[in-house]
């Protein structure tokens, strides 16, 4: 299984950590934890040198080969992300970490490697002199490295403005230069928030952002003062609502957000949650509710998926057509549970991907297709990459990197399944698609 000796004799480390002896008393027990936290900033120190070096022996085998200069490091992110198991996008921030550390600050560097600095701090580290050039840079890792018996004694926030100070003393300029390029960075993602509720984060820069509240704490401010009962975060979440999608808040939104239950759930009153793809699970009574709102406004549509039933794995649509067509889109969008199937990512779906390209053959297929975000569509490109669809329990690609590191993702499991009772395709899932 493994490809080098090393590798081998590492694995064979971690093995030997779990048989060791229980400690005899709390002092050797303090001490061991002492250690590992060692060995943990030591094993960093290791992967950070490792990743900036595959980034190295990757460009040169491909300049070699003849490949442009730009595209010589094309994926090397995604493999250390497969590697650490993290999303691509970590992946990417982990290389960049790594050459900076390696190559540009041998202080916070050799730290790492001693355990007296642990990832989190090195990478406030690196975060924080970011703007500066190569020169300043190395001062700082200097001053704030090069005195180990400080920096033992350091904790986040201490350190984190410590380098603030000296890059600001450094170079005033660069990090204003830094504050505008940040407003490139604007966006608005969402994450589940428990007891089915969503955080909506809206990342601004400060004028808007403040704007945006302003607007809103005004607009609750008139309301209540004109004897609305609701509170003045509630008056303040429903006018977010209403001045995005158009609609009061209380309205059904007609936005398609594919709700995937079974008619066990929907018709029999079956307690088995419902799935909201690109969100999570939802309450099946909740799911109930959202459904009779949308079929009194007349925005519900239903519509009738099939699952394998020892499975869950929906059951494929083929078609010849060299784009997803819609129903077939909707279909690998709901059963890939509206996330990026590269294994770790998280990243909601933004392209439909052929596993097996439709150049080499591969089909229009739910089999052969797969939902990618962007960065990993891109990443899988790259020379040397392949996927194919696998057997597995449910639909199962299997990924080859350059290095013939192989990965599977398999589908997320769908409501209803898995039913050993019953045996006939044709009686199990419904999914419901459904407009709110
Ligand atoms: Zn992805």
């Amino acid at each position: 299984m493994f490809s080098s000796v090393e590798a081998d004799l590492i694995s064979q480390w971690r093995c030997s950590l779990a048989s060791m002896p229980r400690p005899t008393g709390t002092a050797a027990a303090v001490d061991r934890i002492t250690e590992l936290e060692r060995l943990k900033c030591a094993a960093a120190a290791e992967q950070a040198q490792l990743s900036a070096e595959l980034e190295e022996m990757t460009r040169r085998e491909r300049a070699d080969a003849g490949v442009r200069k730009e595209k010589q490091a094309a994926g090397v992110a995604s493999q250390i992300a497969l590697a650490r198991h993290e999303s691509p996008h970590k992946g990417a921030r982990l290389l960049g970490f790594s050459k900076a550390l390696v190559h540009e600050m041998p202080h916070t560097f050799a730290a790492l490697q001693a355990g007296v600095l642990n990832e989190w701090r090195a990478t406030i580290l690196v975060r924080e002199t970011a703007c500066l050039t190569r020169e300043d840079r190395q001062t700082v890792d200097r001053e704030i490295s090069g005195d180990l018996r400080q920096l033992r004694t350091m904790g986040d926030r201490e350190l984190e403005a410590a380098a603030k100070r000296l890059a600001y003393r450094l170079d005033a300029e660069s990090v204003v230069r830094r504050a505008r390029r940040a407003e490139t960075e604007r966006t608005v993602t969402i994450r589940p928030a428990p007891d089915t509720m969503t955080y909506v984060t809206a990342l601004l820069p400060v004028a808007q952002g403040v704007g945006v509240y302003a607007a809103l704490k005004r607009a609750a401010d008139s309301a209540r003062s004109d004897g609305d009962e609701r509170s003045r975060g509630q008056v303040m979440a429903d006018t977010l609502v209403e001045r995005v999608t158009g609609a009061p808040a209380d309205q059904p939104v007609t936005v398609d957000i594919s709700l995937v239950m079974t008619d066990r759930s929907l018709l029999g009153g079956d307690d088995e949650p419902a799935l909201l793809p690109g969100f999570g699970l939802v309450p099946a009574a909740l799911a109930r509710d959202l459904v009779a709102a949308a079929i009194d406004e007349g925005h519900a549509w239903l519509r009738r998926l099939y699952t394998s039933p020892a499975t869950g794995d929906l059951v494929a649509m083929d078609s010849r057509a060299r784009h997803f067509p819609t129903g077939l889109g909707r279909f690998i969008h709901v059963r890939d549970g509206g996330r990026c199937r590269t294994p770790w990512c998280d990243a909601p779906i933004r392209q439909l991907d052929h596993a097996v390209r439709h150049t080499d053959g591969g089909t229009t297929s739910g089999p052969n297709g797969q939902g990618l975000c962007e960065a990993c569509n891109l990443a899988k490109e790259a020379a040397g990459w392949r996927a194919r669809p696998r057997p597995g329990p449910r639909h199962t690609v299997e990924t080859t990197t350059p290095t013939g590191h192989r990965y599977r993702s398999l589908a997320p499991p769908l409501p209803g399944a898995p039913h050993p009772g019953l045996s006939k395709l044709e009686l199990y899932v419904t999914d419901l698609i459904l407009a709110v």
